[in-house]
């Protein structure tokens, strides 16, 4: 039966902070698979650690990914943020993804994903180069019209589950507005990315809107409307040439 696939993306990943572990916690209690950005260069050896039993214990729940190199803001001031972007050359853009890389494939082995999510979805022609030159099986941005003709798969998050300030900063969670932007992604095609960063939270009524959510997600799930999928599920999936997702 071809169902919508959905992923959920967390991004912004470096610490073993008390909403991480709580929301993953909860994620876990529901059995929803969640794909984790990690900054690299920011990543903390206690949360590395953390990531790898996760995926150790579980590998059908937890992606790890890599989310940018060090999450700078390379843009001029009152342009969109990016940290790969139009104003920085191919050849930086290159050492800075590969040196992220490098921190990944280290910290974690064969339990990385080579997934590659630009910070603030930030991108160009050079920045996909760069991703496609380095091996990369999946780019993951914002919302766009999925890019074709790459050698790697295109699986944008169409939905951001908490609202933005105008710099771009991650703000709260409203539970009526996560359900009303699901609703209209669910009525579209391909596959369905929710990222949300749960840095973003700042208390109690941000963690029970986003719950409620995830709660909302596992029932849809549970009833057979959607199937939750890790990139490493959609990569196997492409592999085996089976379409899976309606
Ligand atoms: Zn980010």
């Amino acid at each position: 039966m071809f169902l919508p696939c959905v992923f959920l993306r967390d991004d912004d990943i470096w610490s073993d902070d008390e909403v991480f572990l709580e929301l993953s916690g909860f994620l876990k209690e529901l059995r929803l698979p969640v794909i984790y950005g990690v900054i690299p260069l920011r990543l903390e050896p206690r949360m590395a650690v953390v990531l790898k039993n996760a995926k150790k214990s579980d590998p059908a729940l937890v992606d790890i990914v890599q989310h940018g190199y060090q999450h700078a803001n390379h843009a001029a001031a009152g342009v969109a943020k990016y940290e790969f972007g139009p104003g920085r050359s191919n050849d930086r853009q290159h050492k800075d993804m590969s040196a992220g890389l490098k921190i990944m494939h280290r910290s974690f082995g064969a339990m990385f994903t080579p997934a590659f999510i630009p910070p603030y979805h930030g991108y160009d022609r050079a920045t996909l180069d760069a991703v496609e030159d380095l091996g990369f099986r999946i780019f993951s941005a914002g919302k766009k019209a999925a890019l074709s003709g790459r050698s790697f798969l295109d699986l944008p998050a169409r939905v951001a589950l908490n609202k933005y300030a105008p710099d771009g900063t991650p703000l709260a969670f409203d539970s009526r507005d996560m359900i009303a932007q699901w609703r209209r992604a669910a009525a579209g095609r391909g596959v369905i990315g929710l990222v949300y960063h749960h840095r973003a939270i700042k208390g109690a009524d941000d963690m029970t809107a986003i719950k409620t959510f995830f709660r909302f997600l596992a029932l849809l799930r549970d009833q057979g409307h959607v199937r939750l999928a890790l990139f490493s599920d959609l990569l196997r999936v492409e592999k085996s040439g089976r379409e899976r997702c309606r």
